[in-house]
């Protein structure tokens, strides 16, 4: 075996170098060393079965050998350059990104991390527009750069106190409820962000550049609205020249069964952006919009690593591989197994499962919704229990007590079926640890 430190020595490491905030999974995490398609192996060779993909990033496999050789040819052949020098890898990316992006979208701006994406997208609104305010969801994640975080509605990850308080910041951010609420159905939850939207728009439409949005809330929850919402956001914000974000940071390149979110519903967003599952683990990122507003981004525009060969070349095999792997397909066929088996799980543990909801391999099990903070101990039980038993699955939730499904799309039907049947004694466990009957578990 290889001189691993183990997660002792890892965790010591980390106390003492990384800044105090750096949090991690697990009360004993393991410390992990490989990654094989949809596997994981920690130091002393424990094999995982991913059940989180890093949140979506690793849509192709972690180190796939027909990305990964890709990769290394180019990181051998030319490493660097900048968009000031003319390089094949990143118009070929820019060339065929325009082929599989919704409608008009055409022009490509590329970066190295989804914050920094939303944060260019966000610009380009107010540079387009000539306007200053934004519109976003309550319960939406745009990243940890100062404007990003200040249109994330998550409270969690509004770090800085002064935005700890949504509406009090200096960026000029009106939130809307999200098209979700627990008690209400999902078409009169989004009738009441319908109804709330509308409220602004009439009130200062016309001081809006754009409202940011997840097609599918991911760190929000797993929020799928109903499928008349986001092409009727789409219809206001038109009215008012207000521009449409779409973050397809999470859910893009096949993770919820279509190629991007917003395609399930043939909305066309303004400005779209992308990350994660991109790069499947390298860094690559980018904005895309029309010709129209791309023209207005009149900033200096070169980027250091964005646009970089070797994170370019990546890209192209990523979409070589999720078109040759049909990928969106399977994650519409292995999602609809998935979360029928988690339906089949919520039916056995009433009281403990409260909710399953998703699209693609992009769902969410919420454990004790009407007692978010028990729910969140009870994920981190689970979480545990299923690392002990082989499998790595995540949470998220604005209380973290949503447990998250988002495999690598390279999943198969025996991995899912395996998994199914741990978290049966993983949930059975935690049944049992936090009083048994008085739950009720149904045969
Ligand atoms: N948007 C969404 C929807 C995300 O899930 C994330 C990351 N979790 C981000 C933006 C930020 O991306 P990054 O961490 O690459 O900056």
């Amino acid at each position: 075996m290889e001189n691993y430190i183990g997660p002792e020595g890892v965790l010591a490491k980390r106390r003492q170098y990384f800044y105090p905030c750096t949090s991690h999974f697990y009360r004993n995490p393991p410390q992990l060393v490989k990654g094989e398609m949809q596997y994981l192996y920690g130091h002393d060779g424990t094999c995982y079965t991913d059940f989180f993909a890093g949140v979506s990033v690793v849509a192709s496999g972690h180190c796939n050998p027909e990305i990964v050789e890709r990769t290394v040819e180019q990181l051998k052949t030319l490493q660097h350059t900048c968009t000031i020098y003319l390089t094949q890898p990143n118009v070929d990316l820019a060339e065929r990104l325009a082929g599989v992006m919704p409608g008009g979208l055409s022009r490509t701006f590329f970066v190295n991390s989804g914050s920094e994406a939303n944060e260019g997208a966000l610009l380009l609104a107010r540079l387009h527009t000539g306007r200053k305010g934004f519109l976003a969801l309550e319960q939406g994640l745009h990243g940890r750069t100062y404007l990003t975080m200040s249109v994330t509605g998550l409270r969690m990850w509004r770090s800085d106190p002064q935005l700890a308080e949504p509406g009090k910041d200096a960026e000029d951010v009106t939130f809307i409820p999200q098209p979700y609420e627990r008690g209400m159905s999902g078409d009169e939850a989004a009738r009441r962000s319908i109804d709330a939207l509308k409220a602004v728009l009439a009130e200062k439409g016309g001081e809006i550049a754009a409202m940011i949005a997840e097609p599918i809330q991911g760190n929000g929850g797993m929020i799928v609205p109903p499928d008349w919402y986001f092409p009727e956001v789409k219809a206001l914000l038109e009215q008012y020249g207000v521009l449409l974000i779409a973050d397809e940071i999470q859910t893009g390149f096949g993770r919820t069964g279509r190629m991007f979110a917003m395609d399930r519903w043939g909305v066309t967003p303004d400005i779209l952006t992308m990350a994660k599952a991109l790069g499947s683990g390298v860094p690559v990122a980018a904005f895309a919009s029309t010709d129209d507003i791309a023209a207005s981004f009149t900033r200096p525009s070169a980027s250091t690593f964005g646009g970089n060969p070797v994170s370019s070349v990546t890209a192209l095999a990523v979409l070589d591989y999720i078109e040759a792997h049909r990928l969106p397909e399977r994650a519409e066929h292995l999602g609809g197994l998935l979360l029928a088996g988690l339906q089949a799980l919520a039916a056995r543990y009433p009281q403990l499962v409260s909710d399953v909801r998703g699209a693609g391999l992009m769902i969410g099990a919420e454990l004790y919704a009407d007692d978010s903070e028990r729910g969140a101990r009870l994920v981190d039980d689970v979480l545990e229990e299923m690392k002990d038993r082989g499998f790595i699955i995540g949470k998220n939730g604005v209380g973290r007590n949503v447990l998250a499904f988002q495999p690598p799309l390279v999943i198969t039907e025996e991995d899912i079926a395996e998994m199914l049947a741990a978290l049966d004694q993983a949930l059975n466990s935690v049944h049992e640890a936090i009083g048994g009957n008085e739950h009720g578990v149904r045969a």
